[in-house]
């Protein structure tokens, strides 16, 4: 699957999303938010001018999400900005229920925003014994390498593998291979290594 696979997945299937900023206390906020539209830009969605939520997008600039479905999920972590009203009846017109929560021209209370610069990922675990991930890049944010990954010091002992809860070393070279669309990041392999081969990054 692509970023547009991504996208189509989390707007138009997922569609509902927990989404989290920083509340005027310091503390993380989340809030239900129904990504409405997705494009080659990245992922919209409306919030109105007199919540707390439109303040700390303005001030912010920056939102956490996930959602999930059928045990996938898709996480994205990135930058947003304000486009007003722009794609506002595009949005109303796709999405319907939202011209019954807001008739007539009170939509006039909205703001669209875009998530335009993000990074994320997606995990499916619907067949638990062999999960897959993959990274979603929205723009192009800064890029950031997570995971485990093994370095020049192995000597092929396979103790890694050996509690591996998903088997996902590739132990027929030396050094050992993580195939990082399988790994679930739990870091057992980097506890038992005896040679500190393996590198956490991120
Ligand atoms: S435990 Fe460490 S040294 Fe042994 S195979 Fe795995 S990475 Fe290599
Ligand atoms: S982090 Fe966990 S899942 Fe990933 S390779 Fe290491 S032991 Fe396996």
């Amino acid at each position: 699957m692509n970023k547009n696979d991504y996208l189509k997945l989390l707007v138009e299937d997922m569609h509902s999303t927990t989404v989290a900023t920083i509340g005027a206390d310091g503390h993380p906020q989340t809030r239900t938010i129904d990504m409405m539209l997705w494009d080659e830009q990245g992922v919209y969605f409306l919030t109105a001018k007199g919540k707390a939520f439109y303040s700390q997008l303005m001030e912010q600039k920056y939102i956490a999400l996930s959602a999930t479905k059928d045990k996938k999920s898709v996480s994205l972590r990135g930058k947003v900005q304000n486009i007003g009203s722009e794609k506002l009846d595009e949005m109303f017109e796709k999405n319907p229920y939202m011209q019954e929560i807001y008739p007539g021209d009170t939509r006039s209370a909205l703001k669209v925003f875009r998530l335009y610069e993000a990074s994320g990922e997606y995990f499916d675990i619907s067949d638990p014994s062999h999960v897959t991930r993959d990274s979603i890049i929205i723009g192009q944010p800064e890029a950031v390498v997570i995971g485990y990954f093994v370095g020049g010091a192995c000597i092929g002992c396979k103790l890694c593998y050996s509690v591996c809860p998903q088997k996902c070393i590739n132990i027929s070279t030396t050094p050992v291979v993580i195939d990082q669309s399988r790994c679930l990041h739990c870091g057992r392999c980097g506890s038992i290594c005896p040679k500190q081969a393996i590198e956490k990054r991120g």
